[in-house]
């Protein structure tokens, strides 16, 4: 599962950016993970909990903000938000030309560092 992966990539950056600023025990890590990214937050969480053991975040709970998909449409203009994963058209006039704004995030927001 792809989830393991992208569990290690962002542990590697909350460790590395707890390290730069000095501190050495990671105590939580909110993230953004957009409802369109592919990641699971269940899965993501699992990987996550396997991968930090042994590490300056094995005891750091995860908190994980959802972001819903919401795009521009090219076409009506309108701006829209869905609870979708994925979204082929425009919910208003059924347009495929839109722009997706939002819901393909990975991002850490902020950490507690200690
Ligand atoms: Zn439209």
């Amino acid at each position: 599962m792809h989830e393991a992966s992208i569990a290690l990539g962002v542990l590697e950056i909350a460790v590395d950016n707890c390290r730069k600023a000095g501190y050495n025990r990671i105590e939580s890590i909110r993230l953004k993970i957009g409802k369109a990214s592919g990641i699971m937050p269940d899965a993501f969480l699992f990987a996550f909990n396997a991968v930090k053991a042994d590490t300056i975040a094995a005891e750091a709970s995860v908190i994980i903000d959802e972001i819903p998909v919401s795009g521009l449409c090219n076409k009506c203009g309108k701006d829209f938000v869905t609870e979708e994963k994925y979204i082929l058209c425009c919910p208003e006039c059924s347009s495929a030309s839109f722009n997706i704004k939002t819901g393909r995030e990975l991002e850490i927001i902020d950490m507690e560092v200690f």
